[in-house]
């Protein structure tokens, strides 16, 4: 029988990429394709739903069902567009699902997408720093595996397989350090949209690149894996590592590290949620430590990077916090990319949204998906007034 899939976020960078995994393990012959979903690019969503014989292809963007449709036209694809559209498809009973929306935007889908059970393959981090113990109890309640695909937690769940929660004493997260890793604040403080978004190493979505430029990435990631792997902040370090061979690692008590090592591609990652349990062949490149030579490693700066700092402060705060820090930072990419703030001026909208909302949000203790896209909103919102206040003075 084959295997019922859907892809949330198919036309982004990690969506595109699993796609392609699909095309290389045999298509539609070995996978049933019920839903893919897109935003804005059409084009590629309806190409990619006609390759793979989808039974549903919908946009996020309500606007867009007709050009869809037309996209569609003589292929018997069902062509569906907006938000109760996305979340149905969501619904439909599937064995595997790529969760790879960019942005809280991906959290109801993924709400809705673990109610079948089967995998629930999470690439988007987002879901978890926001509402974390909301989608894990779903989970739980479901019966569904969650696996990251985000490449450190991948590492980190492949280093721990087999392996007892009590023998784990750290978690050692790594960090390429981003386009600007060696810059000073004075260079960082004019640094353009197109300079964040050169991500040294990895080929991703702009947003998560430069996500990674302010580190706010690696934040979501500390506060992910704090989430996914339940270890206290205090025994997740931060490691900056250039080369991003090494994805994570997990120190034991007997003073054991197991390291996960491949090259910087997501097709490992992908790949190891599409066929876990198994492990199958994967067209990534083989890596040459010889030719490599070197590896090297750096601690974090926190005073460079405040976005590392304010995870911690997320995570001991606890309750709905991480919905502000998430939506607050959000709004500050958002406003960056609009050329509305500065780089480092991401980091101080990011703090001051917290200092307004996060006691309310930390005091939070039980709650709803509902009440963490209001807050989400919320914090939106106060970041936008933020701005407003900075370039009106
Ligand atoms: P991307 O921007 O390339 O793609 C995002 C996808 O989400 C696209 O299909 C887009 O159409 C869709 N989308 C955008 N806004 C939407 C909305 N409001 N509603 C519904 N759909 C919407 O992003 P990406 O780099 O592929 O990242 C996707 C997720 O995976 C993010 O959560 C990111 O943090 C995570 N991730 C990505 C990488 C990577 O290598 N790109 C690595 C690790 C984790
Ligand atoms: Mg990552």
């Amino acid at each position: 029988m084959r295997r019922k899939v859907s892809i949330f976020g198919a036309t982004g960078s990690v969506g595109r990429n699993t796609v392609s995994l699909l095309e290389a393990q045999g298509g539609p012959e070995a996978y049933e394709v019920v839903a893919l979903s897109g935003a804005s690019n059409i084009a590629l969503l309806a190409d990619q739903a006609r390759r793979l014989r989808a039974r549903i292809a919908v946009t996020s963007d309500a606007g867009r069902l007709e050009d869809l449709r037309r996209a569609l036209e003589g292929s018997g694809i069902e062509a569906a567009a907006g938000t109760p559209a996305l979340l149905d498809a969501a619904s439909e009973p599937v064995d595997w699902v790529m969760s790879a929306i960019v942005g809280a935007a991906g959290l109801a889908p993924g709400m809705r997408a673990v109610r079948n059970g089967g995998v629930l393959a999470l690439a988007n981090k987002e879901s978890l720093v926001c509402a974390g113990d909301l989608l894990q109890a779903a989970c739980k309640a479901h019966g569904t595996a969650l696996l990251p695909v985000d490449s450190e937690h991948s590492a980190i769940f492949q280093a721990l397989r087999g392996e007892a929660p009590e023998a784990v004493e750290r978690i050692v997260l790594t960090a390429s350090g981003g386009p600007f890793r060696d810059w000073d604040p004075a260079e960082m403080a004019r640094a353009t949209p197109a300079q964040a978004r050169a991500h040294p190493n990895w080929d991703m979505g702009e947003r998560i690149s430069i996500d990674s430029a302010t580190m706010f990435n690696k934040a979501l990631e500390v506060i992910e894996a704090h989430v996914l792997f339940g270890v206290a902040s205090a025994s997740i370090e931060v490691l900056v590592h250039p080369q991003s061979i090494i994805h994570s690692m997990v120190g034991f008590r007997d003073g054991s590290i197991i390291a996960q090592i491949g090259p910087s591609d997501m097709r490992g990652a992908i790949g190891f949620a599409l066929n876990w349990p198994e492990r199958r062949g994967l067209p990534v490149e083989r890596l040459d430590f010889a030719a490599l030579a070197r590896l090297d490693f750096a601690a974090a700066d926190q005073a460079r990077f405040p976005a590392l700092r304010l995870a911690r402060e997320v995570i001991a705060a606890g309750g709905l916090t991480g919905a502000v820090f998430n939506g607050a930072k959000e709004a500050a990419l958002d406003a960056f990319l609009a050329g509305r703030i500065g780089f480092l001026d991401m980091a101080r909208l990011v703090e001051h949204v917290l200092g307004e909302l996060a006691t309310d949000a930390a005091a939070t203790e039980s709650y709803g998906l509902d009440d963490v896209l209001t807050l989400d909103s919320e914090a939106r919102a106060r970041a936008g007034a933020w701005v407003v206040s900075r370039s009106s003075c």
